[in-house]
């Protein structure tokens, strides 16, 4: 590569940040750090009417959060209007654009009638030649004239380096507008202009932008400058093939942000949707896929977004974090949920580190533990239909539970442990002459109201003796209530 390598992500500020703008922008962050390159943030704001500063905000701190930093920027299209008037002019005197007197009006009424006729729409040259004269009348009228790139016969070509050579028939691409008549430049000449003054080496974007791409080289070539190289990546499917659109589902990166999903898990998921290292690796540290990234393995066709495996890899990543860290980052979760406060978590740290020990191998999204987690900070649950069902209906369930709950009040606080707690359900079931797992079921449902989770004398030892008592005696008391129903 001759020229240093920049590449940049683009955002319009419309919404939150796209998962899909995320993918294309991770291979864009990728790419350039693979290569010692820099990276790029452009916020293409030139539509107020579809710009908003809240969004401009939310996008920046989303790439924060999935860890891609940029070295340039945030440049403001907005913000940039002297540098498109001059290219303006430059492309009006270069011979290659024309001046428009068409109303909007009188387009939208041609656009109209094609459509009628079933025709393609295009505009229909009306300006294109225009004498003096037409023009001299025009201006007359008080008409303001919008830019026209004056397109050539014959076809475009451009060499993508993920699709190959591709073709274009000029006729298709219609003389399309650059600036419109209030001077505002339309995306396409916007953008040619600041990957030019960026000097943007590759344009790295979705393939929904494949034919903007003929209209932008055609640009290009008007101004007498070198276009950058373009790579187009396939766009994310959902799982039943159709596009993910901006409206359906879970779609920016907020999103997965509040639903407990990690920044890292994100970024290797959608790092894979249609690229590879080349071998089975599937879980890649960052460092990894910089090491690895590259264009050529991008894959053409349309990857699926599959939301299982995304959950799973995020649990993967669960698993490798260290509890100490995994602690850190589930402590907004649990403020969140009202059911601990972050002094409680920071002065009962030990003890949070035990609790995210028991539960660290069964959550996949750090929300998870708020479900599955919450018996240990609250009393306030129900007990599981079906398992009260079971372990609560039999007859001698409560005489049971209360013999527990009076030998667990026996054992002084210094016993009140994993093991010792244990021996003592044995010994009591022994005596009673039932199996262990006839008093650890009605146990586990009594202190969780769940039928499964982590080992229930862990859960005994952490909630400590007198919570156990108490929840053990709230059992008895519901299912007393029940028998009388
Ligand atoms: N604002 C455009 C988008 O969000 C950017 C396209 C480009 O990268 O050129 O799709």
């Amino acid at each position: 590569m001759t020229s240093p390598v920049r590449v940049r992500i683009a955002p319009s500020p419309s919404g939150h940040l796209h998962v899909g703008t995320a993918r294309i922008g991770i291979c864009n962050w990728l790419f350039a750090r693979h290569n010692g390159g820099k990276f790029i943030l452009r916020i293409e704001d030139t539509d107020p009417e579809r710009s908003f500063a809240e969004m401009v905000t939310s996008i920046q701190e989303s790439m924060k959060w999935l860890g891609l930093n940029w070295d340039e920027g945030p440049y403001f299209q907005s913000q940039r209007g002297e540098i498109y008037t001059q290219w303006t002019e430059r492309l009006r005197n270069s011979g290659h654009a024309y001046l428009c007197y068409c109303t909007p009006e009188e387009l939208a009424a041609k656009r109209e009638k094609a459509q009628q006729e079933k025709q393609p729409i295009r505009y229909d040259g009306n300006c294109r030649n225009l004498s003096d004269a037409d023009r001299a009348r025009y201006e007359a009228e008080g008409r303001k004239p919008a830019l026209r790139l004056r397109i050539p016969d014959g076809e475009t070509r451009y060499t993508d380096l993920v699709y190959g050579d591709l073709t274009r028939s000029n006729a298709e691409l219609d003389d399309f507008v650059c600036a419109r008549a209030d001077g505002r430049p339309t995306y396409n000449f916007a953008c040619v202009i600041d990957d030019h003054d960026m000097q943007i080496s590759h344009v790295i974007r979705g393939n929904d932008h494949i034919t903007n791409t003929f209209k932008q080289v055609l640009i290009y070539r008007a101004l007498g400058v070198e276009p950058p190289l373009f790579a187009h990546l396939p766009l994310n499917l959902g799982k039943d093939r159709r596009k993910i659109s901006k409206r359906e589902g879970a779609t920016s990166v907020i999103e997965y942000q509040q639903m407990g999903f990690l920044p890292e898990a994100i970024v290797n998921f959608l790092a894979l949707l249609g690229w590879s290292p080349g071998d089975e690796r599937e879980i890649m540290t960052r460092d990894e896929l910089v090491d690895a990234f590259t264009l050529e393995r991008v894959n053409p066709s349309n990857p699926v977004f599959d939301m299982q495996k995304l959950e799973w890899m995020n649990g993967e990543y669960i698993r490798k974090m260290s509890t100490n860290e995994l602690l850190e980052r589930l402590t907004p979760v649990l403020m969140e949920s009202g059911l601990v406060t972050r002094l409680h978590i920071q002065t009962n740290w030990a003890w949070m580190l035990r609790v995210v020990e028991t539960l660290r191998e069964r959550i996949r999204l750090l929300n998870d533990i708020v479900e599955q987690g919450a018996f240990y900070f609250t009393d306030k649950f129900s007990y599981e239909e079906k398992g009260a069902k079971k372990y609560f209906n039999r007859p001698g369930a409560a005489e049971d539970l209360t013999l527990l709950s009076n030998e667990f009040g026996k054992l002084p606080s210094s016993d009140f442990t994993k093991v010792g707690t244990e021996a003592l359900l044995r010994k009591l079931a022994e005596q009673l002459g039932r199996s262990p797992a006839e008093l650890i079921h009605p146990l586990r449902l009594a202190l969780t109201g769940m039928t499964t989770g982590p080992g229930v004398f862990d859960i005994v030892e952490l909630l400590g003796r007198d919570k156990c008592v108490a929840r053990l005696q709230h059992a008895v008391d519901f299912i007393r209530k029940s028998d009388q129903q």
